[in-house]
């Protein structure tokens, strides 16, 4: 039975990767229910949480996994990555370590995800200005020769998380939106059937299996 939350137009996964402790969680927290963590709970994960935007006048509904804490043990299994439309690249502008080890996500991403899937850098903590160890105009710029987008965010005082999510969502949207334009036939072209559902694989083998045997 279908309830409000369940109407949408597109549902996208998108996953958060980067170093343990840049913020993913909280970033997480802040745009799913607008909650921050003082402290550090990494063993106390969700897999995802989802929350609905309009873009275009259409209803997308995010899907976004953490890690719950997987990035540790360097144990993120390919089940993370699978049916994933959009990563955040999480790392902590006072933490150059975490800024170095983007090059490793990026590796991990062309190893595991869709080699369509949309990347976007994010500099984490831009509340620690005093701490900064990572200069906006490099991070910006090894954004452009890599071909993602870019932005810094503070999980703790709220500042661009919305916009985060917001453009890596519409930069899915147009993307999706246009290859159904090009994939429709010209009969099928009428808003009723606009409708995709971007499905998402279950993670665990249990799921699997269950799958496989129905
Ligand atoms: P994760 O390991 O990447 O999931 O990181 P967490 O979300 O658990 O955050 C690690 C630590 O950084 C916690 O103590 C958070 O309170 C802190 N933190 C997260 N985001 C921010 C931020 O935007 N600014 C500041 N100053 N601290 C943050
Ligand atoms: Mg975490």
């Amino acid at each position: 039975m279908g309830t409000k939350d369940d109407e949408y137009d597109y549902l996208f996964k998108v996953v958060l990767i980067g170093d343990s402790g840049v913020g993913k969680s909280n970033l997480l927290s802040r745009f799913t229910r607008n909650e921050f963590n003082l402290e550090s709970k990494s063993t106390i994960g969700v897999e995802f949480a989802t929350r609905s935007i309009q873009v275009d006048g259409k209803t997308i509904k995010a899907q976004i996994w953490d890690t719950a804490g997987q990035e540790r043990y360097r144990a993120i299994t390919s089940a993370y990555y699978r049916g994933a439309v959009g990563a955040l690249l999480v790392y902590d502008i006072a933490k150059h370590l975490t800024y170095e080890n983007v090059e490793r996500w990026l590796k991990e991403l062309r190893d595991h995800a869709d080699n369509n899937i949309v990347i976007m850098l994010v500099g984490n903590k831009s509340d620690l200005r005093h701490l900064r160890a990572v200069p906006t105009d490099e991070a910006k710029a090894f954004a452009e020769k890599n071909n993602l987008s870019f932005i810094e965010t503070s999980a703790l005082d709220s500042t661009n998380v919305e916009t985060a999510f917001q453009n890596i969502l519409t930069e899915i949207y147009k993307i999706v939106s246009q290859k159904q334009i090009r994939d429709s036939p010209d009969d099928e072209n009428s808003p009723s059937n606009n409708v995709q559902t971007i499905t998402v694989a279950p993670t665990d083998n249990s799921a699997d299996k269950k799958q496989k045997c129905c």
